[in-house]
């Protein structure tokens, strides 16, 4: 069973360390004991490969939210574009078929919902607390500051704020996560945990709970 998941890790498209996902993995199953998850940017389901399979553990579902055109620099002509991704026929990215085949292989179909849209509209009339909202959308600064505000209001409290492709040299990588998780940081709703690699991870204090330990 565990050859047969990283078998499946290593045969999924994605830009996601191991150890990340390990992480992702492990915050995910304290945080589906306390309610469902969310993941910004599905892509093909790596991520969701690791928050899914813990939501399962707790009979819990794990929103994952993606329009599947691809972020900015996913485009044709960018660093990130990859000519396996894109619909001829349609002249447009798409990376749904290849987030159901993964949900399907990796038998998580009953515990993985997809959302095919932008976070915007998926975000217009939410009104479910979440106990871990993960963003690893769009990096354009726009995008992923949008991603927060309009999903870090739905953390309950003791939920898990995680953010992807933390660079905190501007030399290794773009800088709106970073951005993002240092505005979060600034706001003193959240306790700093530790990062593992480029994933930070926050959580969401509760009501009284106050940020003087930092
Ligand atoms: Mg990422």
């Amino acid at each position: 069973m565990k050859h047969q998941f990283e078998k499946l890790i290593g045969e999924t498209k994605g830009f996601l360390d191991p150890a990340e996902g390990q992480r992702l993995y492990t915050v995910a199953l304290e945080a589906s004991r306390l309610g469902p998850c969310l993941e910004i940017g599905s892509y093909c389901g790596k991520s969701a490969l690791y928050l899914g399979s813990a939501c399962r553990q707790n009979g819990q579902v794990l929103y994952s939210i993606d329009h599947h055109r691809g972020s900015e620099e996913q485009q044709p002509g960018e660093a990130y574009f990859d000519p396996d991704l894109f619909d001829d026929r349609r002249g447009l990215i798409d990376t749904l078929p290849f987030l159901r085949r993964t949900l399907a292989q990796a038998d998580l179909e009953e515990t993985v919902v997809p959302l095919v849209c932008s976070s915007q509209v998926a975000a217009k009339s939410w009104a479910t607390p979440l106990a871990l909202v993960f963003i690893d959308g769009g990096h354009a600064f726009e995008t992923a500051w949008q991603d927060y505000l309009c999903w870090s209001g739905h953390l309950q409290p003791g939920g898990y704020l995680l953010i992807h492709d933390i660079f905190g040299d501007p030399t290794k990588g773009g800088q709106a996560p970073y951005d993002v998780y240092k505005r979060a940081q600034a706001s003193d709703l959240y306790e700093t945990l530790d990062m593992t690699g480029t994933l930070g991870v926050l959580r969401r204090r509760a009501d009284g709970e106050t940020g003087a330990a930092v």
